[in-house]
């Protein structure tokens, strides 16, 4: 069944009308939503008892399930969750100076192989939903109801490319942004892609007031089709060709996103490159402190080597910041909680497969049990496939 966080605006007053209701029924639902944020249908109290049934009868409430909550000593906030149908993904809550940010995952796993990204370890399993995205961010903004609090930036940067989900992420964003909806600014909105060109293009021609920021994160194809593989199907010269046809058509300021990895793209060198590459953009540079994951052997650079890279960015006048590292005292690495839970999943159900085997083999066969008279053995031997289904008979 579909979540009621799946239902855009416009597709609730569709709805709505096919119920023969009247459209403002839509506001009240969305107010109940995404003002009041309750949590069940029956606390809708403005509804008639009818209405909250024919909701019921289609739409589900929030599809996520809490799994596991990590929290930093600088209040960075990590949420692992569960699918209906058994997915795991995370989002993190980040805290800043200017408000609390959410990052929220578009895929369960990711096809983008990026060498360096936790979430890159495993393969796309799905697409998440719209709901979904907003199940995540329901789910955080409940947390910071209780603080009376609000969430007031949203980044889509978590697991999964963005622009490989282009529709779902969009038609969420949308809810997320509208008036009626959660009201968050369109410029307090990030979506980051690893560089689809094509989609770059749409989303320049939907003329979106939402940021755009490109994973860069290497300024030449050699080094760069080594650590992203997207690379190889949409090299610089055309990620670049799509970066100028969105500035051309929105004159908007581009972030650029280089996490700073320890002997790879770190050198004196590559700042220079760097800078040649991006001086045409109106944009700007965030580099990124790298979040270790055990499987990839990369390494992040010191606090100095990263001002080095700064100091010659902005020697080349290039707009540049180093991101402040959240949560680096819980898994703080993109995916990493998730893959973490996965790798626990795995063990339990190996242990799990052991155990039975064993069991299995030191169980008396139920031939044996009627030979030696054991009354009680009917359960164990219908278990083991020794008895015919009475329930089939
Ligand atoms: S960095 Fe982003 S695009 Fe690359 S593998 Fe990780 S989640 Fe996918």
């Amino acid at each position: 069944m579909k979540s009621i966080y799946d239902m855009s605006y416009k597709q609730m007053e569709e709805w709505c009308e096919s119920k023969g209701w009247k459209k403002f029924r839509t506001q009240q639902i969305f107010a109940w939503l995404y003002k009041e944020r309750v949590y069940d249908f029956d606390l809708m109290t403005n509804l008639s008892k009818e209405t909250r049934e024919e909701l019921k009868k289609d739409f589900t409430f929030n599809p996520l399930e809490l799994v596991r909550k990590q929290v930093a000593s600088d209040g960075t906030t990590k949420f692992l969750f569960r699918t209906a149908d058994g997915a795991l993904l995370e989002s993190v809550l980040m805290i800043f100076d200017y408000g609390n940010s959410i990052c929220v995952s578009s895929q369960v796993g990711c096809n983008m192989g990026c060498t360096f990204c936790a979430s890159g370890l495993t393969k796309k399993q799905r697409d998440l939903t719209s709901g979904e995205m907003m199940g995540q961010v329901m789910h955080v903004q409940a947390e910071l109801d209780k603080k009376g609090e609000r969430l007031s930036h949203i980044v889509v940067m978590g697991t999964g490319e963005p622009f490989d989900n282009y529709d779902n992420v969009m038609n969420f964003l949308f809810t997320a942004n509208h008036d009626r909806g959660l009201a968050i600014g369109s410029r307090h909105i990030t979506i980051s892609t690893s560089g689809i060109v094509p989609r770059i293009k749409q989303f320049a021609d939907g003329h979106y007031q939402y940021n755009l920021a490109i994973s860069l994160h290497a300024p030449n194809d050699k080094l760069r089709s080594q650590i992203m593989p997207i690379d190889r199907a949409y090299p610089l010269d055309q990620l670049m060709d799509a970066v100028a046809y969105y500035s051309k058509e929105n004159n908007r300021k581009l972030t650029f996103e280089y996490i700073l990895l320890k002997g790879v793209n770190d050198s004196a060198e590559h700042a220079h490159e760097l800078a040649r590459l991006l001086r045409p953009y109106t944009c700007y540079v965030n580099l990124i402190p790298y979040n270790s994951v055990d499987e990839h052997g990369y390494k992040p650079v010191t606090r100095a080597e990263a001002m080095k890279f700064y100091d010659i960015l902005k020697k080349e006048q290039i707009q540049v910041t180093i991101r402040k590292e959240h949560g680096s005292d819980i898994d703080a690495a993109c995916g990493q909680l998730r893959i973490k839970e996965l790798r626990k999943e795995k063990e339990r159900k190996q242990a799990k497969a052991l155990q039975i085997q064993q069991d299995q083999k030191s169980k008396p066969s139920f031939k044996a049990a009627m030979v030696d008279g054991t009354a009680n053995v009917y359960d164990d031997a219908y278990e083991a496939n020794e008895m015919p289904d009475p329930d089939k008979e």
